[in-house]
C-alpha cells in the first residue's frame, strides 16, 4: 500500500494586526507568519477501498469529518474526480487550539500528501485556492515560508531575511476559541499607514516588531498570560507575544543556550506546557 509520513509544522504570528470586519463576517488581517519545528505527523495511506478514515492519538482531536485533515482529503478527492481510499493517522504534538495552527497544519500537509501521493499534479495556487476554503491559515502553510499574510490570511507574500532564533513556547493549557476572541474583539479605527521593514537577519529588529492585536482580548479573560510573559522575559526572553488568538506565549531567544536556561526553568511550573522549539 502506498503511504507518506509528513511532519505538519505550527506557526507563530510575529504581527497580527486587525485592520477591519467584512460584510461577510470575516476580519481583514496583517499578519507575519513564520513556522517552526514544533510539528503533527501525518501519516497518509492509500487503500484499496473508496473512503477516508481519519484518527489522531489525542483527545480533544475529532476523528472522522470532524477533523480539518478528513475535510481536506475529501476536498481534493472531490476536485481531482478520484474514488481513493485514504487513512490518515494524526500524532498530535503541536497544542489544540492554541493559536499555533495546528489543525490547518494539519489540513495544508494532507492537501500536499494527497496531491503527491495520487500523482494529481495540482500547482501550490491550486492547493491554496482548496486550502482557504477550509481554514484562512491553510495557504501559509502550503506556501512553506516566513509570510506577510493579508486579507483573511490568503493572500501571502514573503518575507526575507527574518533571523532563524530558538524559541519557547508557553501554554497555560486553557483552550481558545478564535471565533470568541474575535466576537469580544473592539475595534478601533486605525491609520493604515504600514510599511513593512527591510529585515536584515537581527534578533532586536524582530523583537522590536511583536504585536498582536488579539493579545488584550484573551488576556482580558486568562490574565495568566500576562503572568507567563513576564516569566519568560525575566528568564532571559530577548521578546515575547501571544501567538494567534491564543493563549501559547512564544519567547525569542537568539542562542540554544539561553532558550534551553529558560525552557529548563519554566517547564517545572505545574499547569504549564512549554516546548523548546526553533524556526524552520
Ligand atoms: P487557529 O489559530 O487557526 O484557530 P488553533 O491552533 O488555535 O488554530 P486548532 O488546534 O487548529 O486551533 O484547533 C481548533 C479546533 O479545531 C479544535 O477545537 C479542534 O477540536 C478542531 N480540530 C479539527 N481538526 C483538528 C486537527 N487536525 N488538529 C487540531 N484540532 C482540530
Amino acid at each position: 500500500m502506498k503511504s507518506v509520513t509528513l511532519n505538519a509544522p505550527a506557526k507563530v504570528n510575529y504581527l497580527l494586526d486587525v485592520l477591519r470586519k467584512r460584510a461577510d463576517g470575516y476580519h481583514d488581517l496583517r499578519m507575519i507568519m513564520q513556522r517552526i519545528a514544533l510539528s503533527d505527523q501525518i501519516e497518509i495511506t492509500l487503500l484499496d477501498n473508496p473512503g477516508i478514515y481519519v484518527t489522531s492519538d489525542k483527545g480533544g482531536v475529532p476523528d472522522g469529518p470532524g477533523n480539518i485533515a478528513w475535510r481536506a482529503a475529501e476536498a481534493i478527492l472531490s476536485c481531482s474526480g478520484r474514488e481513493a481510499g485514504v487513512r490518515i493517522r494524526i500524532v498530535k504534538k503541536i497544542p489544540v487550539a492554541a493559536g499555533l495552527g495546528g489543525g490547518s497544519s494539519d489540513a495544508a500537509t494532507v492537501l500536499i500528501g494527497l496531491n503527491e501521493l495520487l500523482g494529481l499534479g495540482f500547482s501550490d495556487e491550486k492547493l491554496m485556492q482548496l486550502g482557504v476554503k477550509l481554514g484562512a491559515d491553510v495557504p501559509f502553510f502550503i506556501f512553506k515560508r516566513a509570510a506577510l499574510a493579508e486579507g483573511i490570511g490568503e493572500r501571502l507574500s514573503p518575507v526575507d531575511r527574518l533571523p532563524a532564533v530558538w524559541m519557547v513556547l508557553v501554554n497555560p493549557n486553557v483552550h481558545v476559541s478564535t471565533a470568541s476572541v474575535y466576537q469580544n474583539l473592539r475595534l478601533t479605527k486605525r491609520e493604515d499607514t504600514y510599511k513593512m521593514p527591510t529585515f536584515s537577519g537581527n534578533v532586536d529588529q524582530l523583537c522590536a516588531i511583536l504585536s498582536n492585536d488579539l493579545e488584550s482580548v484573551t488576556t482580558e479573560r486568562f490574565p495568566v498570560i500576562r503572568e507567563i510573559k513576564s516569566e519568560l522575559l525575566s528568564l532571559g526572553a530577548r521578546g515575547v507575544l501571544m501567538s494567534g488568538s491564543g493563549p501559547t506565549v512564544f519567547a525569542v531567544f537568539a542562542d540554544e543556550g539561553a532558550a534551553r536556561y529558560c525552557f529548563d526553568t519554566v517547564s517545572k511550573v505545574s499547569g504549564w506546557s512549554s516546548f523548546l522549539t526553533r524556526t524552520i
